[in-house]
C-alpha cells in the first residue's frame, strides 16, 4: 500500500479566515485531520465528507506522554495510505512542538510538509489595536513561553536579557504563571509602569482584552477571573490601543448568537454575523454528497416526458444539473416547467440560466418529478397529498458531522449565548432533538437567550415548542436581520 503524507498545518489564531490559502488546500484533501482545542471547530467543516476525525486536546498533566501518542497516531495513519493533516492553532512551529513531530516522520521515513500558520502573539495583539512592532514605541519583539521551567527544573529563561533587551514581549501560555512574570520583569530592569494587556481568545467574537501595567495586572486578573487561552502582551506599544482597536468596535462584538441550521441555509447568516464582529456557534453542519447512480440514469433517460419538476431545496437544484451534465445531456431535453419551495432555490437555478415559479402556484396535473434529498424521500405522502401522484428521486444526501457538532455543544455549555436565530420551521426541531439527544435541556443553555426568527413559520414553530419569540422578522432576508441585530 502506499504511504500517506501527513501536513503540519497551522490553523491561524482563532478567526477561520486567518487559515493560510494552503493549509485551507491541505485540510479539504486530508482522509485523517488530528486537531486539538485551540483550532477553530468551523474548519472542520471544510473537511471532505467521510474524512475521519481525530481530537487530542492537551491534557496539562500528560503533555510528553500524550506528544509521543500524537507523534505515534501520525506516523502509523500515515502507513495506512492516510493524507493526514495534524491541525495546530497558530503557526506549528511556535510552541507547537511541529520540530517533534517532524523529526518522528522523518526518523520513519514519512513524507511531510510544514504549513506555517498566523500565530497569536502577533494575531492577537493586531485584533486588539496593538501592533507587536513600532517605530516608535518598538523596534525588538519576542515570543516567550510563559513556562519557565527547563527540563532541570531550572528557569530557561534569561530574565535580565528579555527585560532590558526588548521592548515588546508576547508571552504564550502564561496566564497561570503571570505573578512570576510581573515580578521577574520587574526584578530585572521593566519599570513598574510598563504597559501590559492579556488577550484570551482573540480574533475571535469572544475575544476579551484586559489592560494594566506591571504591578496592578495580577490583581485586575483576579477580580476578573481571566483564564487561557490568553497571550500576554508587555511594552509601551500597548498604549496604541486606544488610538488603533478596530476589531472590538464592531456592532455585534461581544454577542454571541447561535444560529440553528438544518442545510445549507443558515451558512450565510453566519458568516454575515461574524463579519459584524459576533461570536458565532452555527450548529449543526450537514456534510452534503451526491447519491445519484442508476436510478437518476433512468430518470434522465426519460426527463422530456415530465411536465413538472419541484426541486425541494438549493443543494437538490445544483446536484441533479452536476449530474445532469456530467452525464453529457442537454438541457433542451427537459420540457418541464421547473418549481421551488423557497427563494434560494429559485436563485441557484436562476445562477444556471433557468426561471421557476413559486411550488404554492403549482397546478395540480401533469406528470410531476420531486428533486430531493435522502430524508425528503420519506416526504413522498406530503407531497402526493398536495399535488397529486409524483415521482421521487434523491439526488444527495445530507450526514450530521458528529465531530463537529461535539464541539459546537461543548461551545454552547461554556459560552453564554444571547441570541439564537431560527432561520425555518425545521430548524427548531433540530435544535430541541439534538439538544435532548445530548442530555442538555433547552433551560440550561439557553435561559437568556433572546428568539429571533427569520419569518412567520419559523416563529409558529418556535412558540409551539416552547421558546419565548422576541423578534419575527418582516421578511426573512439577511439584510434586514443584520440591521435589527445591529440597532439594538
Ligand atoms: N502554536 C500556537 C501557540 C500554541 S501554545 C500559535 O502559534 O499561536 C498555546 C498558547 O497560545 C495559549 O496558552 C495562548 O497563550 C496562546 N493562544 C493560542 N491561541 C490563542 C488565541 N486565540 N488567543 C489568545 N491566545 C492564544
Amino acid at each position: 500500500m502506499k504511504t500517506g503524507k501527513v501536513y503540519l498545518v497551522g490553523a491561524g489564531p482563532g478567526d477561520e479566515k486567518l487559515m493560510t490559502v494552503r493549509g485551507m488546500e491541505c485540510l479539504r484533501q486530508a482522509d485523517t485531520i488530528v486537531y486539538d482545542r485551540l483550532a477553530n471547530p468551523r474548519l472542520l467543516t471544510y473537511a471532505k465528507p467521510g474524512a475521519e476525525f481525530i481530537y487530542c486536546g492537551k491534557l496539562p498533566k500528560r503533555h510528553t506522554l500524550r506528544q509521543e501518542g500524537i507523534n505515534a497516531l501520525l506516523v502509523e495513519k500515515a502507513k495506512e495510505g492516510k493524507n493526514v493533516v495534524r491541525l495546530k492553532g497558530g503557526d506549528p512551529a511556535v510552541f507547537g512542538r511541529v520540530g517533534e513531530e517532524a523529526a518522528e516522520l522523518a526518523a520513519s521515513g514519512i513524507a511531510y510538509e510544514i504549513v506555517p500558520g498566523i500565530t497569536a502573539g502577533i494575531a492577537a495583539p493586531a485584533y486588539a489595536g496593538i501592533p507587536v512592532t513600532h517605530r516608535e514605541y518598538g523596534t525588538t519583539f519576542a515570543m516567550v513561553t510563559g513556562h519557565d521551567k527547563s527540563i532541570d527544573g531550572r528557569p530557561s529563561i534569561h530574565w535580565p536579557s528579555l527585560a532590558r533587551g526588548i521592548d515588546t514581549i508576547a508571552f504564550y501560555m502564561g496566564v497561570s504563571n503571570l505573578p512570576y512574570i510581573c515580578e521577574q520583569l520587574i526584578m530585572h530592569g521593566k519599570s513598574p509602569e510598563t504597559p501590559i494587556a492579556l488577550i484570551r481568545w482573540g480574533t475571535m467574537g469572544r475575544q476579551q482584552t484586559l489592560e494594566g501595567t506591571l504591578e496592578t495586572i495580577v490583581k485586575k486578573v483576579a477580580e476578573s477571573d481571566f483564564t487561557n487561552p490568553a497571550i500576554i502582551i508587555v511594552g509601551e506599544i500597548v498604549t496604541l490601543r486606544e488610538k488603533i482597536k478596530w476589531y472590538e468596535k464592531k456592532p455585534l462584538f461581544g454577542r454571541q448568537i447561535l444560529v440553528v441550521r438544518t442545510g445549507g441555509v443558515a451558512g450565510r447568516i453566519a458568516e454575515a454575523l461574524l463579519d459584524q464582529g459576533a461570536d458565532v456557534i452555527e450548529y449543526p453542519y450537514f456534510f452534503t454528497r451526491p447519491t445519484c447512480g442508476e436510478k437518476a440514469e433512468e430518470v434522465f433517460a426519460r426527463i422530456g416526458m415530465f411536465e413538472r419538476i419541484l426541486f425541494t431545496s438549493p443543494d437538490s437544484a445544483a446536484f441533479f444539473f452536476k449530474v445532469f451534465f456530467e452525464s453529457g445531456r442537454d438541457i433542451r431535453s427537459m420540457q418541464a416547467q421547473l418549481y421551488t419551495l423557497s427563494g434560494r432555490t429559485k436563485k441557484k437555478l436562476r445562477a444556471l440560466g433557468l426561471a421557476s415559479e413559486d411550488a404554492a402556484s403549482m397546478a395540480g396535473e401533469g406528470k410531476l418529478l420531486i428533486v430531493g434529498d435522502t430524508s425528503s424521500l420519506s416526504d413522498e405522502k406530503r407531497y402526493r397529498a398536495a399535488w397529486g401522484g409524483c415521482e421521487m428521486l434523491a439526488v444527495y444526501e445530507k450526514e450530521e458531522s458528529k465531530e463537529y457538532g461535539k464541539r459546537m455543544l461543548w461551545l454552547l455549555q461554556e459560552e453564554n449565548v444571547d441570541t439564537v436565530i431560527f432561520p425555518s420551521a425545521a430548524s427548531v426541531r433540530t435544535l430541541t432533538d439534538s439538544l435532548s439527544r445530548s442530555g442538555m435541556r433547552v433551560d440550561d443553555v439557553l435561559s437568556t437567550a433572546e428568539i429571533v426568527c427569520m419569518g412567520e413559520k419559523s416563529a409558529q414553530a418556535a412558540k409551539e415548542a416552547g421558546y419565548h419569540v422576541e423578534h419575527i422578522l418582516r421578511s426573512p432576508n439577511l439584510d434586514d436581520l443584520v440591521a435589527y441585530l445591529t440597532n439594538k
